[in-house]
């Protein structure tokens, strides 16, 4: 594989370093789409990682987590192996300020994908074809969903150990083992057996700099221990979570939350407080078990049965 490190027509030689520009598609309006794709090669053998983000493109942070580490300089004089940087694969969406495709699909359920399918299709197909093959491990930069905010986190594919060593290494606040999802990228590379971290922090088309700070500093002790680079920040607890539960509306209303993600609960405690708009009503949200709150809704607004917090269970063994 060392030999023959191409992406699209363009070979890219030990210690050299490229940016390649792939084209994708173009807009109804002519106008060409192009994916940026920056690869980092040392002279010397080692892995490759794959460090994505804006799969989902209104997932900021991550975009910015992958934007900054490019700008920093961190994959240059790489002492071992190789990086490829994605900071925006969902182009499409980037622009729109959506999570999916312009035609409703999730690129995050398209995987493998096929360059003759759906647009969402394609731009898996793409990563599919002509990037996963070169790589080794990676880390897939994702926030929650529309104003769910989850405090910074990684997650692993369940049972599967050597995800688990490198999760364990990227030493985010929180480090969650879940089953992949099925057309996902983490399941299309696993099943190669290419271990794909997924990180989550903060919500979409929000900054958040505790988020990003995490994003940088995990992506740096993954490097280092993988031996790609010197320096990283000194490894920090991580509370690992291998179990949890949505605590969901009783009714629909006003929802203020008195405690948020990156905090312990306990069975019983009141989390917050849902209203009818009229100042008569009031009710608490109650958690039903101990954990930590991972995720949490930043809607002001909520339905019956909306999800309010995401709570792990704390494993007993780590
Ligand atoms: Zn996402």
């Amino acid at each position: 594989m060392e030999n023959d490190f191409i992406i699209q027509n363009t070979k890219i030689e030990p210690g050299q370093k490229e940016v390649i520009r792939l084209n994708v598609g173009r807009l109804p309006s002519d106008t060409r789409i192009h994916l940026n794709i920056n690869v980092y090669r040392s002279k010397k053998e080692g892995p490759t990682m794959l460090v994505l983000a804006g799969i989902h493109g209104d997932e900021i942070n991550g975009v910015e987590v992958v934007r900054r580490a490019i700008a920093d300089g961190i994959f240059e004089n790489l002492k071992k192996g190789n990086v490829i940087a994605i900071p925006v694969l969902n182009i499409y969406g980037f622009n729109n300020f959506s999570r999916e495709i312009p035609d409703g699909k999730d690129v995050n359920r398209s995987f493998p994908g096929s360059l003759n399918g759906s647009l969402a299709s394609r731009v898996a197909a793409i990563l599919t074809k002509k990037v996963l093959p070169l790589v080794d491990f990676g880390v897939d930069f994702h926030t929650g969903g529309n104003s769910n905010f989850n405090h910074p986190q990684i997650r692993y594919a369940k049972d599967h150990l050597v995800s688990k060593e490198l999760a364990l290494a990227f030493n985010a606040p929180y480090t969650i083992a879940r089953r992949p999802i099925a057309k996902s990228l983490r399941k299309t590379a696993l099943d190669i057996n290419k271990p794909i971290l997924v990180y989550e922090g903060g919500e979409n088309l929000r900054f958040d700099g505790f988020s990003i700070e995490k994003g940088i500093s995990g992506l740096k002790k993954l490097m280092k221990m993988k031996g790609m680079i010197d320096n990283a920040p000194m490894p920090e607890k991580t509370i690992h979570i291998t179990k949890s539960r949505w605590l969901r509306a009783r009714r629909a209303g006003l929802f203020r939350w008195s405690k948020c993600s990156g905090h312990a609960v306990i069975k019983g405690e009141s989390l917050g407080l849902i209203n009818d708009p009229y100042g008569q009503d009031e009710i608490p949200v109650v958690s039903k078990v101990d954990g930590h709150i991972f995720g949490h809704n930043n809607t002001p607004v909520v339905k019956l049965g909306d999800a309010l917090f995401h709570i792990g269970l704390v494993d007993q063994d780590t």
